[in-house]
């Protein structure tokens, strides 16, 4: 008896006889594999010509490569476009209709991730990293909430425990929600993040929410794109949107607006407070990249 991995041998050993006639004979089951490995041309030359045409084909390796290299810029720009259309999306919709949209197809995440971290490779620092550093700098025992996480990047990167929020997670640390309602319990984290991440058209409410987790004297960090807070390109203006969260209930401890492409902000949270309701949130402009 033949050991299980022989069939395949003899399933070459029949396809090397080939005859039309064998082959009709069989079952489909037989013929899938055949048909799938060695697609018999129309008009198959003799065993000749189709040496000599292998002979080309290495000849031709170059135009091969070409032809390879232009289906990977086609499917670069593809998927460029893809990412843009999605980070447009999200810029444009609230925090629900997004959660809504990737929880029907969650692999737009991946799509949108990848052309996110394509665009911001051009980007000489990332505004996480800056993040990531003063959090190390200050307490490990403090808690975080990292509103729109991505690829949680911050609970990866420092000691602290960490609540990493996003529309969706492959990842079991991660909370997958809209964060204008996160399961988080009132009063309970000492830091709130939102790196790069007011992107709804509903973002006060996502600032509200942080609000609400976050004990007294927490700290409130934001970091945006620099365009979307530039009132010369006709983003926001800076004052105005600091100024509601100091409605909020905030004091601005530092604005930090030495990178190029991105503002921080540092808020601390009032011991108490009393919100202003009715803010007069200013809007904040899309971000949309550039195709490349
Ligand atoms: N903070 C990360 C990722 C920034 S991209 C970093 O700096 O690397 C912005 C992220 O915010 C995306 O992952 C997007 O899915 C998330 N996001 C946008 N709106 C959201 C919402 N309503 N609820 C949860 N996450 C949201």
């Amino acid at each position: 008896m033949e050991p299980p991995q022989e069939p395949a041998a003899g399933t070459r050993r029949r396809r090397r006889r080939g005859g039309g006639k064998n082959r009709r004979k069989s079952s489909s089951s037989q013929q899938a594999p055949l048909t799938a490995a060695a697609p018999p041309p129309p008009s198959s030359p003799p065993a000749k010509r189709r040496r000599k045409a292998g002979a080309d084909q290495v000849a031709a390796k170059p135009k091969m490569g070409n032809t390879a290299s232009l289906l990977d810029k086609m499917r670069a720009r593809l998927s460029g476009g893809h990412f843009r259309m999605l980070n447009e999306k999200l810029y444009t919709c609230s925090g629900q209709d997004a959660f809504d949209y990737f929880k029907d197809d969650p692999n737009l995440f991946d799509v949108y991730h990848s052309g996110y971290h394509e665009q911001m490779s051009h980007w000489p620092e990332q505004p996480v990293n800056v993040i990531i550093s003063w959090l190390k700098s200050h307490n490990a025992s403090w808690t975080v909430a990292d509103f729109g996480c991505g690829n949680a990047a911050v609970a990866k990167n420092v000691k602290n425990k960490v609540f990493s929020i996003d529309l969706v997670s492959d990842d079991p640390s991660v909370i997958a929600c809209d964060m204008a309602h996160t399961p988080l319990e009132p009063s309970s984290v000492d830091v709130a993040i939102f790196c790069l991440s007011l992107m709804g058209t509903n973002y006060p409410s996502y600032l509200e929410e942080a609000n609400r987790v976050l004990k007294p004297s927490g700290w409130l960090v934001i970091a945006e794109v620099r365009s979307r807070l530039d009132p010369n390109t006709g983003g926001a203006d800076p004052e105005k949107f600091s100024e509601g969260i100091i409605q909020l209930g905030y004091s601005l401890v530092l604005k930090d607006a030495k990178n190029k492409m991105f503002i921080l902000f540092y808020f601390r949270k009032k011991e108490k407070s009393k919100v202003v309701k009715n803010i007069d949130w200013p809007q904040l402009k899309p971000c949309l990249y550039k195709r490349r």
